[in-house]
């Protein structure tokens, strides 16, 4: 049996009639990753990987402009070092993969392949903070990690993924708390601005936190199952890894004093967030700005009329490319049709389609993506107007999935109404704030507390659950999750 896969253009299972098997089929298809032979990796192609990068570009421009410096750290981790921070090592354990044996020989020491990097980092920040003038330290890393993922989905939950991990060390609780907003700050405005993403950015339950972190705050996005995507986290890790790495500064007095450090990370997870918010029945719906082709042009023709239609196509695409556009001449040699069918498959924007009766008439037709709208347009000053009306896309991508969310999201006062929201998107409701009564909810519905969104206003009453008295002062949004 041959295992080459189909090219593009055979379409998808419709989103409506089976989300999981459309998400895992338009992945492969639209070559944005394929499984690697090792269950749980994924090899990303090179599709998926520019998508990738444009993400990359946006964030790590964020990163530095507020004042954080990239570094490299290593891979392997001492076991030892792990354990240094108990609710750390309790958290990952169960996630870890663990190298005994190296060079031919058992090693003296485990090694862990890192699944976060807050421990060697947190060794090397005591090493090289010794006054308060060394401080605040900001730290950031790009890089791959590893957890030992049971249930694994391409994008969402993989064995080894990419990310970025931010990690800073402050002189107080206060900057520590700043600077854990400002990170999560620039993930909103990146998964809004860059990925058309509408997330609402809020607190974490206590049972939610990660592992190791006085408070976890997070951006949740939903997806057009009406589950909602974590896709980015930052955290106040208070002085638990200074008090476990040593992590001290002399204040002005001398007084030895412990930092509070954060981190924070966005990973490969929000390609998958991407796909999952913006896809539709016939594929990916990629936003200009995440689009490795902002507009794919299509030559239609045969022989001589072909081969002046590829050339003029070549000049708009040079044309739009010294104004700033992604543009791609498509000239394989396969039908018009299949080409439109892969390009929607695969998310493009704007595809043009330029014949010798476009050419003789000086127009060309435009589709548009995210509404399938299509016009003749004439082909003079349109590389000039490319780049507004790809903004205008953008906005307009934003605004669909904002209008999805809106439409999804429900505040529900009573037991049945929240089963039946959650089963169909975010449910917004006070909570008693018990672990145990989260635990309840997760096993009856299957839905956990998302995020205690910042700037709700303050309200009290009782649980949706159990009738205790609501916790946080105001609403929660609960939600089924990847
Ligand atoms: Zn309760």
């Amino acid at each position: 049996m041959s295992t080459k896969q189909a090219g593009g253009g055979k379409g998808v299972t419709p989103q409506s009639e089976d989300f999981s098997a459309w998400y895992n089929e338009l992945v492969v298809k639209a070559e944005l990753a394929d499984r690697g032979p090792v269950k749980g990796t994924m090899i990303i192609r090179p599709y998926g990987y520019r998508i990738w990068e444009l993400l990359v570009a946006e964030l790590d421009a964020r990163i530095k402009a507020t004042g954080h410096d990239n570094a490299y750290f290593p891979l392997f981790i001492p076991e030892a070092d792990l354990r240094r921070e108990a609710d750390h090592v309790e958290g990952f354990a169960p996630e870890l993969a663990v190298v005994t044996q190296a060079g031919g020989k058992e090693l003296e020491e485990p090694l862990v392949v890192r699944p976060t990097s807050e421990t060697i980092i947190g060794r090397s920040m005591a090493k090289w903070i010794t006054s308060h003038r060394d401080l605040p330290l900001l730290l950031n890393q790009w890089a791959n990690v590893v957890r030992w993922e049971l249930r694994p989905r391409i994008f969402l939950r993989t064995t080894e993924f990419l990310w970025q991990e931010g990690h800073t060390a402050h002189a107080d609780r206060d900057e520590a708390l700043a600077e854990m907003r400002t990170a999560l700050g620039f993930y909103e405005e990146v998964a809004r601005d860059v990925a058309a993403m509408p997330v609402v950015p809020g607190e974490k339950t206590p049972g939610e936190r990660f592992a190791g972190a006085e408070q976890t705050f997070s951006i949740e996005g939903m997806m057009r199952d009406g589950r909602a995507l974590q896709a980015g986290t930052s955290h106040y890790l208070g002085t638990n890894f200074a008090t476990a790495f040593d992590i001290t500064y002399a204040a002005s007095d001398g007084s030895l004093t412990l930092c509070h450090t954060t981190s924070w990370g966005m990973s490969t997870r929000m390609i998958g967030g991407v796909i999952m918010t913006h896809g539709d029945d016939k594929g990916l719906v990629l936003p200009p700005r995440l689009a490795p082709h902002q507009v794919v042009l299509v030559p239609i023709g045969r022989g001589e009329a072909l081969d002046a239609v590829v050339a003029a196509a070549r000049d708009l695409a040079a044309d739009l490319s010294a104004r700033g556009v992604r543009a791609h001449v498509d000239t394989r040699d396969a039908s018009p049709g299949f080409k439109f069918n892969d390009w929607e498959l695969k998310g493009a924007p704007v595809r043009l389609e330029l014949g010798p009766r476009d050419l003789e008439a000086g127009t060309t037709v435009l589709a548009r993506r995210v509404d399938g709208s299509k016009e003749t347009v004439p082909l003079a000053g349109l590389a000039d107007s490319m780049p507004a009306l790809l903004e205008e896309l953008q906005q307009r991508t934003l605004d669909r999935a904002r209008e999805f969310r809106d439409a999804n999201t429900a505040s529900v006062e009573d037991w049945d109404s929240f089963v039946g929201q959650v089963a169909e998107g975010f449910a917004s409701v006070l909570h008693c704030g018990r672990p145990d009564c989260e635990d309840d909810i997760k096993a009856v519905t299957a839905a956990t507390p998302r995020c205690i969104p910042i700037g709700w206003p303050e309200e009290t009453g009782t649980c949706i659950r159990c009738d205790a008295p609501s916790a946080y002062g105001q609403r929660l949004l609960f939600a089924r999750a990847y």
